[in-house]
């Protein structure tokens, strides 16, 4: 690759000598997947910094979201939001079920909870929000009309990643959360993901879930499914949560120079950080104003690409400009409103652990300019 590209993100990636010490025992030990003890070690050390109390490990992101609905038996209609990335429709019409769009609130990206009550029908089951950019969100206002109208709540966390409100992790809200630990997340296995749950009953369907739904030798409960992780992936992980709270804190010290540097550019905004909360600066979006920029937000994205500046247009298109669910009435745009005006103004900015002042310098420069 060109040395001169600055990517929108790069793999935090463990020691090679460190991961080949630990890919040497594997080697010997022989078990190479199926619950082994690096599974189980990794399972353990996650709760632990995530603060929740139970984790299960899977292959990637997108099964535990698939899981989480079949395991809460989830039917009809889901709730969720447009501004996200497509596998979260994606795991609802996998089930089988209708999703349903809301708007977000443009102050967070997030699902505005304003929006919930009047999406709900007597086929309504369960609400689907994402924390974007590992903004949190409003958690105690979904709660409050999820437990009004007896409908599970399920978190699509991927960008949330030892983000915490308050000193709590952000994973204990709603009835499951789930995260992706794909490499272009804030911390990753190379591709994998984990599910979160409160209580161990739960904890042990999805250990049977992920495994085919067996529950011992010769006993499946249900109609499982393969998801998931092995040694290898499951070492690397341990390898990396080790890296991880150093990498956040060089996102961190890349976002304060992108502020510093964006503040004052007229038709530029960006969102600070939220009070009590933790952030992981997993992603670095702004939003453009063509007329006050004087320059769209294509025209700016291609300038920046003429440079070798790697920016994404995450969340553009919105997911219910996808043709699959373009023809749901929820995804009508004038019921859509502020997802529009964010997914058209949006570039996330390169973000990761690894940038150089020069890059972090070469990106405000042709923003400024
Ligand atoms: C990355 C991502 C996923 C999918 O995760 P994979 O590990 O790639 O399967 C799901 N939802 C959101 C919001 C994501 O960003």
């Amino acid at each position: 690759m060109d040395k001169n590209l600055i990517t929108v993100t790069s793999p935090l990636l463990p020691s090679l000598d460190d991961f080949t010490a630990e890919l040497k025992k594997i080697w010997e030990s022989k078990w190479i997947t199926n619950n082994g003890d690096y599974h189980k070690e990794l399972e353990k050390e996650l709760a632990a910094y995530l603060k929740v109390p139970f984790v299960s490990l899977f292959t990637n992101g997108t099964l535990p979201l698939l899981t989480a609905l079949q395991a809460l038996r989830i039917t009809g209609e889901v709730i969720t939001t447009p501004y996200s990335f497509v596998a979260t429709t994606h795991s609802i019409w996998w089930n089988g079920c209708k999703p349903v769009f809301v708007d977000i609130d443009p102050a967070t990206g997030n699902m505005d909870p304003a929006k919930i009550e009047a999406a709900i029908t007597p086929r309504t089951t369960a609400i689907m929000p994402v924390h974007v950019y590992g903004k949190p969100c409003d958690t105690k206002a979904i709660q409050d009309i999820a437990d009004k109208y007896g409908l599970k709540v399920i978190y699509d966390a991927a960008h949330a990643f030892g983000v915490e409100v308050d000193g709590e992790g952000i994973l204990n809200a709603g009835d499951i959360s789930t995260l992706s630990f794909h490499a272009t997340k804030v911390y990753n296995t190379i591709e994998g993901g984990a599910m979160v749950m409160h209580d161990e009953k739960t904890k042990k369907r999805i250990d049977y879930l992920k495994n085919f739904g067996f529950a011992g030798e010769t006993e499946v409960v249900g109609p499982g499914i393969n998801s998931k992780m092995d040694e290898m992936r499951s070492a690397y992980g341990i390898l990396n949560l080790r890296l991880v709270d150093a990498a956040i804190e060089a996102r961190h010290q890349v976002a304060i120079r992108y502020r510093e540097a964006l503040r004052q550019v007229e038709g530029i905004t960006f969102f600070d950080d939220m009070p009590g909360v933790r952030h992981n600066y997993s992603y670095f979006p702004i939003f453009v104003d063509a007329e006050k920029y004087g320059m769209t937000r294509d025209e700016l994205y291609a300038k920046m690409k003429s440079r070798g500046i790697l920016g994404r247009r995450y969340f553009y298109p919105l997911i219910s400009e996808f043709s699959t669910y373009r023809g749901l009435e929820s995804a009508a745009p004038e019921n859509l409103p502020k997802a529009h005006k964010m997914a058209d103004s949006v570039i996330c900015l390169p973000m990761h652990h690894g940038l150089s002042d020069e890059d972090i310098q070469r990106v405000i420069d042709c923003i400024v300019e």
